[in-house]
């Protein structure tokens, strides 16, 4: 077996003529783009990359993007994707850390990259577009580029990524994941999804990000269907491209989904293609659905995390109403189960850990032992340290995170059920809910939240808009109003941050 780096291989033979790529006015066939993946594994290997060896990316979305990682597939070797928006110590750490012996990079991140160049002494950096006079550029190389390297013999429990999580706990964990991983979760994708040759997926979200990654962009390919790239995501451009190319399924998060039905052009843009939305990594505000559902249109909404390549489960659109708030069934191959602090499997309806186990769980937390076994049970189920329950027909409902459960006089409080509540008030414009020591209760829940301009917002108007709708010892005892929330590159509030910052109930 040749793991992922043999799919384009596979596709040139099947279908050469067949639109792989469409990137802003050009297009790549999968002939091309098999052909020019194989001139990256030729540019690499003659670089000195082998198996094993990690290359990283960091750029937009380009057919580049593709090509690195199928032909750094090819060699058996890493690929690890980088997020752009990280700064220059993140960038550091995840090049640092993952031992890169190559960097491929869109030439706006070489200030940002240089720092960990150095520090992980990577001696070979490539820029995607143009060369620079110290660096080459990508393109040129592979036009220049001699065949007959080797491909390497990969199997499918071969490491195929280190993908980094958000960071939202604590520091980037580099998840990880093997050829088998990635294949699992296209197919689970291309089960559940309905995923067919004749779809043409737009990617609303950027590659680096496991779920565009893993469930937008590998299903498409591994079904020879067409995907269209954007360098970054403008929702006016976006719609403008469903209409253009006849868009049938969109992978995103709920931020973008929502920049959409934002825009001027959503009334007046033909939607009438679109047929498969996923949306993942958060729950999907109400306000979405709707302006969704006015149009025809309902989401797979998903829960995953970077460790499970990234989905664990999915809710079909068909049930969106009947299960409203929950994230849905098991991925097909993917199994999902809760237990309690003594790892036992609990009752339907109890709130315990959300366990995962299946052909899309990663190897394990790169050069991190310790981590990797904490992080499994006994039997090999993976511990997501989310906090849910199934109900009573196994569909699955996140209450929230282990780390943020908040303990007061015994009760358990889900910051996420709190937040959503406040988050509804007028004013508000973001809000995080955190545990502060308490000597009475042991932990009380505080807001911190920011305001959108002009409004004023105070305890006890969140307390008075709570009341009757959340039990008392739910309501926070103190609302902080701050600039800003302490954020990942992805959007995620670092709680971890806020609870040191009122550690002391001050
Ligand atoms: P780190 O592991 O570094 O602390 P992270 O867990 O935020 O960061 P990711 O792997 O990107 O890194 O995110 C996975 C997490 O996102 C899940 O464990 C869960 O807490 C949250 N999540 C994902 N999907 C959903 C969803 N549909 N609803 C609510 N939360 C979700
Ligand atoms: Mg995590």
């Amino acid at each position: 077996h040749r793991g992922i780096g043999f799919w384009l291989a596979k596709r040139r033979l099947k279908n050469p003529g067949k639109t792989a790529v469409v990137f802003g006015d050009g297009e790549l066939t999968y002939r091309e783009l098999a052909d020019a993946a194989d001139r990256v594994a030729a540019v690499l290997w003659h670089r000195g990359i082998r198996r094993g060896d990690a290359v990283a990316y960091i750029g937009e979305n380009s057919p580049q993007f593709l090509q690195v990682m199928f032909g750094a597939a090819q060699l058996g070797a890493v690929f690890v994707p980088v997020n752009t928006r990280l700064a220059a110590p993140e960038v550091t750490h995840l090049l640092v850390d993952s031992g890169a012996r190559a960097v491929v990079l869109d030439a706006e991140f070489l200030e940002r990259a240089m720092p960990g160049v150095e520090a992980g002494r990577i001696a070979h950096v490539i820029v995607t577009g143009e060369g620079l006079p110290e660096h080459p550029g990508l393109a040129r190389l592979v036009a220049e580029a001699p065949g007959g390297h080797t491909v390497a013999d990969v199997t499918l429990d071969d490491p195929a990524a280190i993908i980094y999580t958000s960071g939202t706990t604590g520091k980037p964990k580099g998840a990880v994941l093997s050829h088998g991983n990635l294949t699992w979760v296209a197919l689970n994708c291309i089960v559940d999804y309905d995923v067919v040759s004749t779809d043409v997926s737009l990617m609303i979200s950027p590659l680096f990000h496991v779920a565009s990654l893993g469930m937008g962009a590998l299903p498409v390919i591994l079904k020879g269907a067409t995907l269209v790239l954007e360098k970054g995501f403008e929702p006016g451009r976006a719609l403008a491209l469903i209409q253009e190319h006849g868009i049938t399924m969109l992978s995103g998060v709920p931020t973008t989904y929502q920049m959409m039905a934002d825009h001027p052009a959503w009334a007046t843009t033909d939607l009438s293609t679109l047929q498969k939305l996923t949306c993942g990594g958060s729950a999907v505000p109400t306000r979405i659905l709707n302006a969704y559902e006015e149009r025809g249109l309902s989401f797979s909404q998903g829960y995953g995390m970077t460790e499970t390549s990234p989905g664990a489960t999915s809710l079909s659109p068909a049930m969106t109403r009947e299960k409203q708030g929950s994230v849905g069934l098991p991925h097909f191959f993917t199994e999902v189960r809760i237990t309690d602090q003594r790892g036992d499997v609990v009752p339907r309806g109890t709130v315990g850990e959300i366990e995962v186990a299946g052909p899309n769980v990663f190897l394990g937390y790169h050069g991190q032992p310790e981590a990797t076994a904490a992080a499994f049970t006994d039997d090999g189920w993976f511990r997501s340290g989310d906090l849910g329950y199934l109900d009573a027909d196994g569909y699955l409902y996140i209450a929230d995170r282990l780390k943020d459960m908040i303990i007061s006089g015994g009760e358990n409080i889900y910051p996420a059920e709190v937040e959503n509540l406040i988050a509804d008030i007028e004013g508000i414009s973001g809000v995080a809910v955190v545990g502060v020591p308490d000597e009475r209760w042991g932990e009380v829940p505080w807001a911190v939240v920011t305001l959108r301009e002009g409004a004023e917002v105070d305890t006890e108007i969140v307390r008075a808009h709570l009341d009757g709708l959340l039990a008392r010892y739910k309501l926070p005892k103190n609302v902080v109003v701050v600039e800003d929330l302490p954020r990942t590159a992805s959007g995620k509030v670092r709680k971890a941050d806020l609870r040191e910052r009122y550690g002391r109930g001050s």
